[in-house]
């Protein structure tokens, strides 16, 4: 079995995390994860059996998006991490970086200690989502790659765009544990628990609280539909964006949504709570580089609503796997809750089809072999 040395900044398992948690799984007996600090991910990573250490470094902010220049600004300070890393590695055979800053000390540590380096690039590279500065840096580090594995085909286009390397970049989808979509529990019990009366029809957006996620156009979207439409906002802030929770829940006290707007908080039980809405809504307002919980809605046989943007259109097929509408517009998006509140049996038909769909596309099983078999090739490299 392939020795891997997993780096990942976040202590906060956001989707890269949660898609590491079950690339790392087969690997648990000959792996290590080393995060660069600690919290919740790591209990997860425990529950899988999965080795992880804390590599506990100051220098490199916890922030997803706080600049990597910043990490490279304070490289002086990186150099024991990098040391540590690079010395860690030579006992794997590769390093395999999860995220940006991650790469930062992956791409140097697999310098020192002539280790290849792959790296799961989970972001689109595009002016959008980040600087002119920290673009480059990405591009000129994972270029030492020997693979890129990209999350979507939009991912691994906007890294050719930005500069990468064709001949090192594969797209490689997240896989699902497809188990865990086998015995989904009844909505009613769940719709008790949470106090929804049954006669709702509950649009569940589950997706950490920030700005471009767009909880607010959906928020709004509310407004142009029936009362019996509610939303569950599933996800915090993971990264910092406080001051956006905060206009969130000053938009329902001026929109008047109090009663149909719950806060639900990061939730364990995602796969429960989608199996128990009515739809689910993805709004991010720019490109989705993946999109997971558009899958996972799938998987559970929930209609899902997404927008138009990045990896989001190759997984769903507007029409056929369910809905796309234009990102950020709020009334393309209620049109599409209400087409879901007015027609579901189409609605359903539509989410029967996705589900046939992402149970061949997106195996966990068939993704994981699919990794193993780039990941021996860079090994014989
Ligand atoms: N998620 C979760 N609990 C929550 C909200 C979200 O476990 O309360 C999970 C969700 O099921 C999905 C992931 O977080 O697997 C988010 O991944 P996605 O690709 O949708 O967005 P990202 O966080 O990577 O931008």
């Amino acid at each position: 079995m392939t020795k891997i040395l997993f780096l990942d900044q976040s202590g906060k398992p956001g989707g890269a995390e949660l898609c590491l948690l079950d690339i790392a799984k087969p690997y648990r007996d000959t792996c290590l994860v080393s995060l660069f600090v600690d919290g919740p991910f790591r209990q997860l990573l425990e529950k899988q059996q999965i080795p992880v250490q804390i590599l506990a470094t100051k220098a490199i902010g916890v922030r997803k998006e706080s600049g990597l220049l910043q990490g490279l600004s304070s490289i002086r300070e990186l150099l024991p991490a990098i040391n540590r890393i690079a010395n860690l590695s030579r006992n794997y055979d590769l390093i395999y970086a999860n995220t940006q800053k991650s790469l930062v000390i992956g791409a140097i540590a697999s310098f020192l200690s002539r280790r290849p380096l792959v790296y799961h690039l989970h972001d689109i590279l595009s002016l959008d989502h980040f600087s002119a500065t920290n673009r480059r840096i990405a591009v000129t580090l994972a270029n030492r790659a020997a693979l890129v594995i990209a999350n979507s085909q939009a991912s691994q286009a906007a890294f050719i765009a930005a500069g990468g390397r064709k001949d090192i970049v594969e797209c490689v989808y997240n896989g699902f544990n497809l188990e865990l979509y086998q015995h989904l529990p009844a909505a009613t019990a769940i719709k008790q628990q949470l106090g929804i009366e049954e006669d709702k029809f509950v649009v569940g957006n589950f997706s950490r609280l920030s700005p471009w996620k767009g909880q607010h156009i959906l928020l709004e979207a509310l407004t142009h539909c029936p009362e019996k439409a509610i939303a569950l906002l599933i996800g915090d802030a993971l990264f910092g964006e406080q001051d956006y929770v905060q206009k969130l829940h000053a938009q329902v006290a001026e929109l008047n949504l109090e009663h149909r707007v719950k806060f639900l908080g990061f939730r364990n039980d995602v796969t429960s709570l989608m199996a128990t809405c009515d739809m689910v809504t993805h709004t991010s307002t720019i490109a989705e580089p993946f999109g997971r919980v558009i899958v996972e809605a799938m998987l559970c046989g929930t209609p899902i609503v997404a927008t138009s943007a990045g990896g989001a259109q190759e997984l769903v097929e507007s029409g056929k796997t369910g809905l796309l509408v234009a990102p950020g517009d709020v009334k393309e998006l209620a049109a599409a809750i209400n087409t879901c509140i007015a027609q579901p049996e189409q609605s359903a038909k539509m989410a029967q089809a996705a589900n046939v769909q992402a149970r061949q596309r997106f195996d966990g099983a068939i993704i994981n072999q699919q990794i193993a078999q780039l990941l021996s090739k860079v090994i014989k490299k």
